[in-house]
């Protein structure tokens, strides 16, 4: 018995990572929970601090998006999660909405969660900026300039221990870097927090958006690798092609 549910674990694993790499959708994840970091009752304070967070960016009008967009898009998941995505900022669907990755690019990077064992509850999914550029156009300095406090608030409290940077703006915006995204991925980069605080490990990976226009094997082999050498570091089980 013991065998058979072994199998079929292992089957619906190389069914993920092959959705993942042959373009098909609709794949639920089966949770690998990450080692519980806090009791609930830290957990709720954690949620309730980021709840906070999340009030002041539906108010927020530093900059001039804050008349442009229809919702403002905090982010979501799992306040004392291990791994923390960062995109660019919210699309035409995640302004409609209000919720982070929730269009074409959210459908790939659940399943590129989903192939890594997770599900999207495990993980904190959130933007450099908190509101849609009209015409998704990239963000200009000052909004980044202007936005920046909420996310480094959300990691403050979130503390995890690998952000991933969905993306050059990403990348570039936390490592404080003008570098290729070609350059950055592949290996651990260093997040500096701020003065006297411990740097996080942040690995940086193609935008899902940018591999849904590059869909090459090469691409999504590398976006699978930098998700692989994650995985590693945190000590979760490496889903392998072929369920080996
Ligand atoms: N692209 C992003 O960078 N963020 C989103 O939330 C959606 C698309």
């Amino acid at each position: 018995m013991a065998n058979e549910t072994d199998t079929r674990k292992v089957v619906r694993q190389h069914g993920q990572i092959e959705q993942l790499f042959t373009g098909g959708f609709a794949v639920k994840g089966q949770s690998v929970p990450a080692a519980p970091k806090a009791d609930s009752e830290t957990l709720s304070a954690k949620q309730a601090q980021l709840d906070r967070i999340a009030d002041e960016i539906r108010k927020c009008c530093k900059c001039g998006l804050g008349k442009t967009r229809t919702h403002a898009v905090p982010g979501e998941g799992n306040p004392d999660a291990r791994i923390v995505f960062v995109g660019e900022g919210p699309g035409a669907d995640e302004d409609a909405q209000g919720r982070p990755f929730v269009g074409r690019a959210g459908k790939l990077l659940d399943r590129i969660i989903n192939a890594m064992g997770l599900q999207r509850k495990d993980v904190y999914i959130c933007n450099i900026l908190k509101c849609r550029p009209p015409e998704n156009r990239d963000p200009k300095p000052d909004e980044i300039a202007h936005c920046l406090g909420y996310l480094q608030d959300q990691l403050e409290i979130i503390q995890p221990e690998i952000i991933v940077a969905l993306g050059a703006h990403a990348a570039r915006t936390l490592l404080e870097t003008t570098k290729s995204i070609g350059h950055l991925r592949g290996q651990f980069q260093q997040y500096y927090p701020g003065l006297g605080k411990i740097p996080i490990k942040l690995m940086a990976t193609y935008h899902p958006a940018y591999l849904l226009r590059s869909y090459s094997p090469e691409n999504r082999r590398r976006v699978w690798d930098d998700m692989k050498t994650v995985l590693t570091e945190l000590n979760l089980p490496v889903p392998q092609r072929g369920g080996k």
